[in-house]
């Protein structure tokens, strides 16, 4: 009796269609690597029109980020970003609305970090190749700053255009780009009918509602042990998005060069190693998490304690964990 017992629960085991019910898919887009998960309500996973269902989904997802990658990538001549840095120097430029209400988005947090977040960090930024292990020297830290200059960028919401107003200006949706695709894939799964879904685009996560009756857990990598993580949040209908010194970087003469920028200086910004930012709006965690990484400690954890919506977890250079108000037991 047992026996069979056993043998009907191993039957049971490896025939229930369990493992099929969550789907994912990695690939590559905007320089770094992107990758979805999500549930399905249905029964008949194993099903044809389930699979057919899957890749669409799959497809869905694959397909905005490359759209927008096309669009707002800084290393594609044909990119609309890329037009906008060749000819808004000269003249205003209409924009597509998508594009405008970023440059908006991005004007709204420059403002309120004064400056701290700022894209047209990119008219120094450009000459950075942290592969190359190349920089600017200080003559060309110094000829470049004036074009560094958020204020440069003026938008014309009634003809959805844009102009600077020094032509050296260069702008770069690296600190935003990817939390907006992530808002982007998320809505179109949730216009999919799809209820339990992560989105993922190198430091970029978004969440749509829990993982089918558990949190998601979301880590924080270790800045500085590779494939160890600092911590491990359960986070449910969240976005997280982490800022990082050890993404992109070199060391030279015992100094970190990496790809987040203090525009005031134009060197990278060294207050800080690491810092996440949790929210509702993938966007805004985004570029707020560049924003606290530039703004560092004191004067970043104390915006976000002013900005109810956000949470940050910050690790200095001493490897300590910092959290803001709203983490902090009670
Ligand atoms: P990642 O791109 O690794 O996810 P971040 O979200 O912190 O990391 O964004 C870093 C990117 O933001 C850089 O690669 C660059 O494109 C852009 N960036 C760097 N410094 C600034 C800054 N001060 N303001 C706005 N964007 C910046
Ligand atoms: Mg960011």
């Amino acid at each position: 009796m047992l026996k069979n017992c056993v043998v009907f629960i191993f039957i049971c085991i490896f025939s229930l269609p369990v493992a099929a019910k969550w789907f994912k898919n990695s690939f590559k887009v905007m320089g770094t690597q992107a990758h979805v998960e999500f549930w399905l309500d249905d029964n008949k996973t194993n099903t044809a029109d389930t699979q057919q269902q899957v890749q669409q989904l799959i497809a869905i997802v694959q397909n905005e980020m490359r759209r927008i990658d096309e669009a707002m990538s800084p290393y594609k001549a044909s990119s609309e970003l890329s037009l906008i840095n060749a000819q808004a120097g000269i003249k205003a430029l209409q924009i597509s609305p998508e594009l405008f209400h970023l440059l908006q988005v991005s004007q709204k947090i420059s403002k309120l970090s004064n400056g701290a977040f700022d894209i047209t960090y990119a008219s120094i930024g450009y000459q950075y190749d942290y592969r190359k292990k190349q920089r600017p020297s200080k003559n060309a830290i110094k000829k470049a700053l004036p074009a560094i200059d958020y204020s440069a960028v003026k938008l014309d919401a009634k003809h959805s255009s844009v102009r600077f107003t020094h032509k050296n200006v260069k702008i770069d949706l690296g600190g935003i780009a990817k939390g907006y695709a992530v808002k982007r894939c998320l809505a179109l799964l949730k216009a999919a009918g799809v209820k339990h879904a992560l989105v993922n685009a190198g430091g970029d996560t978004g969440l749509l509602g829990d993982r089918h009756g558990r949190p998601w857990y979301v880590g924080i990598k270790h800045p500085r042990a590779e494939n160890k993580m600092a911590v491990e949040l359960p986070l449910i209908n969240e976005a997280i998005s982490t800022s990082g010194d050890y993404e992109r970087y070199f060391i030279e003469d015992g100094v970190r060069y990496h790809h987040i920028i203090n525009p005031q200086t134009g060197d990278s910004a060294r207050k800080v190693v690491s810092v996440s930012i949790i929210g509702k709006d993938p966007t805004y965690v985004d570029a707020l998490s560049t924003t606290i990484f530039v703004e560092g400690l004191v004067a970043g954890m104390k915006l976000i304690d002013s900005l109810p919506e956000f949470e940050a977890i910050i690790i200095d250079n001493q490897q300590t964990l910092h959290v803001s108000k709203g983490l902090q037991q009670q």
